[in-house]
């Protein structure tokens, strides 16, 4: 028998979370009067760690899909994905363009070193675009001087047929936490690109799902927003847990004790002796360490739920293993199941919290020793 660690991978869950997206952006616009923006369901990462082909097989309801890689994106449509697929990074070399071309993958452009690789292509097949403006993350995007200078390149592609739509695109930095910052983002975006033609494309999972940004969007023919992390059941606000807008885990992660031991009080736990029971105590020791992909610097009193009981870690995670108190769940022992985040477990979200980390690295760091079963939709 394998090692007895399992990720258990909920496409019903995947499914439900993009309704829920959907749903909200259906209400919202609905009040407004305004058309529901498209949605690129985003599976970068490997789908955030759940997989592409799971993402492909539960996100039919998405208008698109939005990455990084262009080997995922192949996969895609060898898949049978056939609605629009978007890079988000756009392409770094000239030999990528045909590949896209050839897939019928849309494009950011966030520099004019790919306006130059696009100059010197000979295509067939004319790629969409998105030119993504720099307001204020400071990371990708043409910066408020060059925007207008990098839209004309694009239209001189345009009559070139190199390229057929032209969108205008930005991300925001603080969507999360900060309403004022992103409403100053969304005004320089506006600012720059009210006099330009296009579909315009600005909000990942906390600008999709923010209560307060909903009233300072864009007036657009046609929107795109770009949720990630909601899809999976981890929620993009650290004050608001994802259960409380509906959504449900993805992933859960669980792993069986291996062994049980009873600790005296005053005798240490683990490497370092980082845990001391403060009292007599029945300790087990669960199958799943840092190499899985569990944050080796979640503290004791991290939470794991034991048959479906509420208990803690204790101690230093180590490699392939860690310590959980059986102090709570006295019939637990060897054979148990311990749930680290997920279905019948912790919320991945307050896992993280407690490590220090988001749910976005824990999800993405599974690690690929983990076995993996995945739960089929019922159709
Ligand atoms: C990752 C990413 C997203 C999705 O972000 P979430 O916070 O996971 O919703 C959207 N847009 C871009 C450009 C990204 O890189």
């Amino acid at each position: 028998m394998s090692r007895p660690i399992l990720a258990t991978i909920s496409l019903p869950s995947l499914r439900h979370n993009l309704k829920v997206v959907i749903q909200t952006l259906h209400d919202a616009t609905a009040l407004a009067a305004r058309p529901r923006p498209f949605v690129w369901a985003v599976i970068k990462a490997n789908a955030y760690g759940h997989g592409v082909d799971q993402a492909v097989a539960s996100f039919d309801a998405a208008d698109g899909l939005a990455m990084l890689d262009i080997n995922e994106a192949v996969r895609c449509r060898e898949q049978g994905w056939t609605k629009p697929i978007l890079l988000l990074e756009g392409f770094f070399e000239p030999a990528d363009l045909d590949v896209l071309a050839a897939h019928h993958i849309s494009i950011v452009i966030h520099t004019f070193e790919q306006m130059h690789m696009l100059d010197g292509w000979h295509s067939q097949v004319a790629l969409h675009s998105w030119i993504k403006l720099n307001t204020g993350m400071n990371r990708l995007g043409f910066s408020g001087d060059d925007y207008l200078l990098a839209f004309e390149h694009a239209r001189r592609l345009q009559l070139e047929s190199k390229l057929s739509s032209i969108g205008k695109m930005t991300h925001f930095s603080c969507a999360d936490d900060n309403v004022a910052l992103t409403i100053e983002q969304i005004e320089r975006f506006t600012a720059c690109t009210k006099n330009l033609p296009g579909a315009i494309s600005l909000c990942n999972s906390a600008g999709t799902l923010s209560p307060d940004l909903g009233a300072y969007m864009p007036e657009a023919h046609e929107q795109w927003v770009r949720p990630g992390i909601c899809l999976y059941g981890s929620s993009p606000f650290a004050h608001i847990p994802a259960a409380d807008f509906g959504l449900l885990p993805a992933m859960t992660l669980a792993a069986d004790i291996i062994s049980v031991r009873g600790v005296p009080a005053g005798q240490g736990v683990g490497y370092g002796h980082a845990f001391v029971a403060e009292q007599d105590m029945r300790v087990g020791v669960v199958a799943c360490g840092y190499a899985d992909g569990y944050p080796r610097h979640a503290p004791s009193g991290t939470p794991i739920y034991v048959n479906g009981v509420r208990t803690r870690l204790i101690g230093r995670v180590s490699m392939d293993m860690l310590m959980v108190d059986l102090t709570p769940v006295p019939a637990a022992g060897v054979g148990s199941r311990a749930v680290l985040w997920g279905e019948n477990g912790p919320p991945v979200d307050e896992v993280a919290a407690f490590a220090g980390t988001l749910g976005y690295e824990l999800l993405c760091a599974l690690a690929p020793r983990v076995p993996r079963f995945v739960q089929d939709l019922e159709n």
